[in-house]
């Protein structure tokens, strides 16, 4: 069985895109980080492992079969990719950053299991939010190398309609995701707004 295949071109630009976008910003220091983006009903394309995300061309994107094993030279996270097209159909883009922000405050809020944001008027950045007066809830997971252990333990707590496109892994980053490339990195860039403000008000000590 191949196990991996050329991306479509249209996919890999709008990996390489999103890419030059995170790296542009500094959130993907020494080659982390990862992007896929659903080719179709049963495949995605992800990036591949220690590959720098600011120059990315076909030669770095892979097209995964959704079902089927994950090939070497793929990256250690890429099981928290493909369970999230597997347990959402709707989900189109998964965008995954080592931001300072989030690395910190997922460190400090760990033993909460969750980083309460509230009152902000960048949360209607979030789908289906209308109003900053809504309290945005960012999971958080203890980081692991284990990660089908972990993608198992995101998946049964995020359930079929997870209220916020987004969580956290401690000490690591961030992860979100959208029906589209463009929702994705509204999504991503809204919640790492909302943990620079957070972060932000922490060092003013309020
Ligand atoms: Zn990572």
């Amino acid at each position: 069985m191949k196990l991996e295949s050329a991306a479509p071109a249209a996919v890999v630009e709008s990996i390489a895109a999103i890419g030059r976008f995170a790296a542009a910003r500094g959130w993907v220091p020494a080659t982390s980080g990862n992007f896929s983006c659903r080719i179709d009903g049963r495949s995605v394309a992800v990036t591949r492992s220690g590959v720098d995300k600011g120059n990315l061309g076909p030669e770095q994107v892979a097209a995964l079969d959704l079902d089927g094993p994950i090939p070497a030279g793929m990256s250690a996270e890429t099981p928290l990719h493909i369970e999230r097209y597997r347990a959402d159909a709707s989900v189109g883009a998964v965008v995954h950053v080592h931001t300072v922000a989030s690395t910190v405050l997922s460190r400090l809020h760990a033993p909460d299991g969750v980083l309460n944001l509230s009152g902000f008027e960048m949360h209607k950045a979030l789908r289906g939010i209308t109003t900053h007066e809504t309290d945005v809830a960012l999971p958080i997971f203890a980081n692991a190398q284990d990660t089908v252990a972990l993608a198992a333990e995101v998946e049964a707590r995020l359930g079929r309609a997870p209220a916020v496109p987004g969580y956290l892994l401690a000490g690591h980053g961030l992860y979100a995701w959208g029906r589209t490339m463009d929702e994705a990195r509204r999504h991503l860039e809204g919640i790492e707004f909302l943990l620079e403000c957070t972060l932000e008000e922490r060092r003013l000590h309020r």
